[in-house]
């Protein structure tokens, strides 16, 4: 974790926590603006049942490139720079060297 991401999850955290404090007001002032009602008709016209559905069943589904749940479950991987399969715990490609 850099020194920049932190910095930015106490920024983000201050201003939650202020967000938070005027819940209210900011609740008034959303709802002055038109914005919940148009957030209402687009959750009942586009965010049925069945697309939030997809949508998680998607998420579920996707991993990261190169990864196997087969390849992960016999203790090997690919190496990010060769595509060589090495083991789940070791270091360093055998083939190419690199750190993995
Ligand atoms: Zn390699």
């Amino acid at each position: 974790m850099t020194l920049g991401i932190r910095k930015l999850i106490v920024v983000s955290l201050v201003g939650g926590v202020v967000l938070f404090a005027n819940f209210l007001l900011v609740a008034h002032w959303l709802q002055e603006r038109g914005v919940i009602d148009m957030a209402q008709h687009v959750r009942q016209e586009f965010l049925t049942g069945t697309a939030i559905t997809i949508i998680v069943v998607l998420l579920i589904l996707l991993v990261r490139p190169g990864y196997s749940a087969a390849r992960a479950w016999a203790g090997t991987r690919r190496c990010r720079v060769c595509d060589h399969s090495i083991r789940e715990d070791a270091q360093y490609c055998g083939d190419c060297g690199s750190r993995v």
